[in-house]
This record gives C-alpha cells, sequence and structure tokens, in this order.
C-alpha cells in the first residue's frame, strides 16, 4: 500500500529543508527525499565551510531571470533579518566578512543542522538515499514511484537545484520534470565558476598562482569592484566569479588592475620625479611585487626607467592597465560552478505559492527555478525566502 503525506518535498538542500519545515509547522504532514547520503551537502561546502548564508543588501537587482520580476515577492516577506533570527535563535555566531556578506564564525555544518532539527521540531521527515523513478499525477495529488516504495501525497515540492558540482548529488531531475508537465526551461550555463586561459596565458596565471589583487572587472552588462586571483589553470577570485555569470565564449573581460590610480597622471609625474626609477619599482608599490615583475616582463619594460618611456608607451601601458583585454579560454564548468544560471522557466509559475499553473499539486522553488543570484550570500537567501513562501501555501 502506498504511504500518504500531505507534502513531499524533492531534495534536501537549503530550499527542501526550508519548505519542508516550513510546512511543517503548518501542520502539514510532510516528507523530504533525497537521493544523497547526506542533507545539505552544498551548504556544508558553501563559504569556503563557513556558508555564506545570507546578504543583507538582497533585492531583485543581485539576480539573474528571465523574469526579472519573479523574486521580488517572496524575497520582500522573508528578508535577510529573518534568517539571521532563525541563526541567533540556535545560538550561532556570525561574522560579516565583506559588507552585507554573513557567514557562520565556526561551521557550515551548524546551518545544516539547525535545518534538520527545525524538520524534527516540526514532524518533518528526512529520508535519504531514495531515488525517484516515477512521478505522475494521481486524483487531485501525485504518486511517486521510489527506491523505498510507492508515495502519495497530496503536493510534490521539486527543490533538487541545479547542475553545478554532480560530484555532490546534482542532476537535472528539476528540468526534466518541469519538462513532463510542460513547463519551459531555459538555457543553463555554469557560472560563479572559474576561468581558464590558452596556453599562453595559463602559463603566465600558473607561475602567479595564489597572487591576488583588487581589480575592477567589465563583462557584457556586469562590472564589478572585488579581488581576483590567479590560478594553476588561469583567473579566479570574487571578480571572476562575478564575471563568469556575464561572460559568453568569445567575449573578452576588462579589467582594471589599478581601480583607484590615475595611471597616466601617475605616470606622466613619476617620469619628471623620479626618471630613473623602473617601471616595475613604481608598479611594485601598487600590484603585488610578483604580479608587477611578471607585468613588466609581458609589456617588455622590465629595465625600462619611467624617464625613457615615450609619451605614446605611456598611453600603451597606461591601457593595459586600466583596460587590459583577457579573453578566456572557457570556464571551469560544472565541476567547481557554484551556481547554474537559467533553469525552470517561471512564467508559469505563481510567485507566491511557487505552483504550477493549473497544476498546484506541484511546485518548483530554490535554484532549480530560473532565478540566479550574484556572489555573496544571495543564492541561499532566495532559497530560504523561495522555500518558506512555497512551504506556507502548500
Ligand atoms: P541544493 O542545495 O543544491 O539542494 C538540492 C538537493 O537535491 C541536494 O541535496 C541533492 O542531493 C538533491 N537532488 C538532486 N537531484 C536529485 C534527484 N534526482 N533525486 C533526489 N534528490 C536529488 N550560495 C550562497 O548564497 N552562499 C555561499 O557561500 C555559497 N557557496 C557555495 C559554494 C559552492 C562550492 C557551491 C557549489 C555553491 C555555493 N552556493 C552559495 C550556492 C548555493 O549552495 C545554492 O544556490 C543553494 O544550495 C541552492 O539551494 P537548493 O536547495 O535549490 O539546491
Amino acid at each position: 500500500m502506498a504511504q500518504t503525506y500531505d507534502v513531499v518535498v524533492i531534495g534536501a538542500g537549503a530550499a527542501g529543508l526550508m519548505c519542508a519545515l516550513t510546512a511543517g509547522y503548518e501542520g502539514r504532514r510532510v516528507l523530504v527525499l533525497d537521493h544523497a547520503n547526506k542533507a545539505g551537502k552544498k551548504i556544508l561546502m558553501s563559504g569556503g565551510g563557513r556558508c555564506n548564508f545570507t546578504n543583507l543588501a538582497t533585492g531583485p537587482e543581485h539576480f539573474f531571470s528571465a523574469n526579472p520580476h519573479f523574486c521580488i515577492s517572496a524575497l520582500k516577506r522573508y528578508t535577510p533579518g529573518h534568517f539571521v533570527e532563525l541563526v541567533e535563535r540556535h545560538g550561532i555566531e556570525h561574522v560579516e566578512k565583506a559588507p552585507g556578506q554573513l557567514f557562520c564564525a565556526d561551521s557550515a555544518k551548524q546551518v545544516v543542522s539547525m535545518l534538520l532539527t527545525e524538520c524534527e521540531w516540526a514532524g518533518a521527515e528526512v529520508r535519504l538515499k531514495t531515488r525517484i523513478t516515477c512521478l505522475d499525477r494521481y486524483g487531485e495529488g501525485m504518486r511517486l514511484e521510489t527506491s523505498n516504495g510507492v508515495i502519495d501525497a497530496g503536493a510534490v515540492v521539486i527543490a533538487t537545484g541545479g547542475l553545478s558540482i554532480p560530484t555532490m548529488g546534482a542532476t537535472g531531475f528539476g528540468y526534466d520534470i518541469a519538462r513532463q508537465f510542460g513547463l519551459g526551461v531555459t538555457e543553463t550555463r555554469a557560472a560563479l565558476v572559474p576561468f581558464t586561459l590558452t596556453s599562453q596565458w595559463r602559463e603566465r596565471a600558473a607561475s602567479l598562482a595564489g597572487v591576488s589583487c583588487p581589480v575592477t572587472v567589465e563583462v557584457g552588462e556586469g562590472r564589478y569592484r572585488e579581488p581576483m586571483l590567479f590560478t594553476h589553470r588561469g583567473v579566479s577570485g570574487p571578480a571572476m566569479l562575478q564575471a563568469s555569470s556575464h561572460w559568453q565564449p568569445g567575449m573578452a573581460l576588462s579589467i582594471d588592475l589599478l581601480p583607484d590610480i590615475d595611471v597616466a597622471g601617475a605616470l606622466a609625474n613619476m617620469r619628471h620625479e623620479a626618471p630613473k626609477r623602473h617601471v616595475s619599482t613604481w608598479l611594485g608599490e601598487w600590484l603585488p611585487r610578483r604580479l608587477a615583475q611578471a607585468w613588466c616582463e609581458w609589456q617588455g619594460v622590465t629595465e625600462q626607467p619611467l624617464g625613457a618611456l615615450s609619451n605614446r608607451e605611456v598611453a600603451r601601458l597606461e591601457g593595459e592597465l586600466k583596460r587590459w583585454q583577457l579573453k578566456p579560454a572557457g570556464t571551469e564548468g560544472w565541476r567547481t560552478a557554484e551556481v547554474t544560471l537559467g533553469g525552470v522557466e517561471t512564467q508559469a509559475i505563481s510567485s507566491k505559492t511557487f505552483a504550477v499553473e493549473g497544476l498546484p499539486a506541484l511546485r518548483f522553488i530554490g535554484e532549480a527555478l530560473d532565478v540566479t543570484g550574484q556572489l555573496g550570500g544571495f543564492n541561499f537567501q532566495w532559497a530560504w525566502a523561495s522555500g518558506v513562501a512555497c512551504g506556507q501555501a502548500v
């Protein structure tokens, strides 16, 4: 005989657990299913193990979606303040590492155990290592066939996230279910992901692996003032991760290596004030020494005294420092991406209840949807907010 629940949530990640505990407190009989052996694996690995669980500046302008208004209602109803209150109720200490970005002071494990504790208090059951082999309408509700038997549910919430980090259990399950029920799925792309470079630049970056500096990067509509980091395969760091959400193959990144400096003016002054000083010595005052040295080698000006630079050369160097055109070969892809851009189309989904139009027994929340945040805690805030909105309505 089939087991019966009011609500079955598929995916014991950030959005799924939040939805389950909310629905549980609303008096629903809730079951969470996940094929993984652990709940909240991405939470555990997030924020370098400290989970950047929200951003105090959360607003729709920090999200990408073909339907930019979709996220507004849920984000307004469940704010970063609400989540901070929950975290504090559980005695989890937190720190603001960068403006607005809140992290656990100790460990991301605390967030997962908080969510599981809340699920327990709310009476929501979490069942791991369960494969879903079939999902279909059944009367007014839904029927699931799973590796643990048949389950009937008044409603099913799909909270299976996006495609990034398949080794952590990411699958396209949410997209398959969306298509099965006639919903569209926008093109998906790895985002918040490091860039790889072609051979010459890859070698140059590798020789600087570990060096980081604050830059301004521009690509497409995106402009970010954040640190960049050289890696063995290319470039990363917050600036590059943010830029990856705007990048398309073939595009160049325009990087300002000295965002606080009027390079043309500074070089013109120094040519007169210290004409014997080498370009690399001057640059070493502003950039990490290894980068300043390497950059001068790339430009062929290592031994060049400032006084010997022609006006044309000053203009060229200024351009290379302020508008360095770096063309990535690609990105590291799903293996290391933090999120998926694109996903289940939101046009036929209610932004208040997250129910599919004409099929209230089926709902989608979290990263599975075509709503993707910038770096800095916005993606978790979306997971919490969409989970709560759906959990209250389901
Ligand atoms: P997930 O948290 O991905 O949960 C989906 C769940 O569904 C998983 O438990 C998975 O096992 C399960 N599942 C998938 N397919 C199936 C299936 N077929 N059957 C059953 N279960 C299935 N965001 C931030 O805001 N701050 C950060 O600091 C941050 N750091 C990150 C660091 C890394 C390395 C990564 C990869 C991501 C990071 N993110 C961060 C993004 C954030 O983790 C996600 O946006 C968020 O977890 C999405 O929540 P979700 O519940 O929609 O999906």
